[in-house]
């Protein structure tokens, strides 16, 4: 089967397996996944599983992303702020989402990674998205306050920084619990503090850094 005809059955998959929100469906029809993993695994790249990019990292499972994009409830023209870049293909979903005058800032703390996503999304002709090499832990100050912030890494708690870096109204997404046990995590920033929804159990590959696992 054709690499875009398997891209159509993934997302029909994510639609049956609850995923609502158009936008994010559109987004992933669109960005090509398989131009995101190595190149041995171009045939694994529309199965509904993590994929390894090395250092002992993965591209996150589409379900999981689609998941996770549909509870940061995303606008065009929006500033998004990702921790934890990996392949870049979840910063350039959410691009795609948020639109040309959108714009997202992703920080990876492996240099071979972002040099990676780097690579991708530069090849996708994708102008929007940032890659910085730092601690995400930490955020990105000089860009910030951001309308969303999404961790894709499991953090022990969400990073102080981050919150202070999110606008008044504005959504954190994040996996949060011990090593290889968390509960994904909707806070909004209210006037009275974070407001938080736990959205149920996932798995995923430790947050390093300051206010991560170490
Ligand atoms: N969003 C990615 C998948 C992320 S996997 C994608 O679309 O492919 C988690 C990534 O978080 C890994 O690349 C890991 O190196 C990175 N990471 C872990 N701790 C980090 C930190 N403190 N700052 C930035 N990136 C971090």
């Amino acid at each position: 089967m054709m690499l875009a005809q398997k891209r159509v059955q993934m997302v029909r998959q994510l639609e049956i397996e609850g995923i609502r929100d158009k936008n994010v469906l559109a987004a992933m029809e669109k960005i090509p996944r398989h131009e995101f993993v190595p190149e041995g695994m171009i045939n694994e790249a529309y199965l509904n599983i993590p994929l390894p990019v090395g250092y002992e990292q993965t591209i996150s499972q589409p379900y999981t992303i689609a998941f996770m994009l549909e509870a940061l409830e995303l606008k065009k023209g929006q500033k998004v702020l990702e921790v934890g870049t990996a392949s870049g293909y979840n910063a350039s979903l959410i691009s795609e989402i948020v639109g040309k005058k959108g714009k997202v800032y992703t920080l990876e703390i492996i240099p071979a990674l972002a040099k990676f996503a780097k690579e991708n999304i530069r090849k996708q002709g994708i102008k929007n998205v940032k890659v910085v090499e730092s601690d995400g832990s930490l955020g990105y100050k000089n860009a910030g306050p951001y309308d969303r912030i999404i961790i894709t890494a499991g953090a022990p708690e969400i990073p102080p920084p981050l919150t202070k870096q999110l606008k008044k109204g504005g959504i954190i997404v994040a996996p949060i619990g011990p090593l290889y046990s968390q509960n994904m995590i909707k806070a909004t920033k209210t006037r009275e503090g974070m407001k938080r929804k736990d959205l149920g159990a996932f798995v995923f590959v430790p947050l390093k850094g300051k206010y991560g696992h170490g």
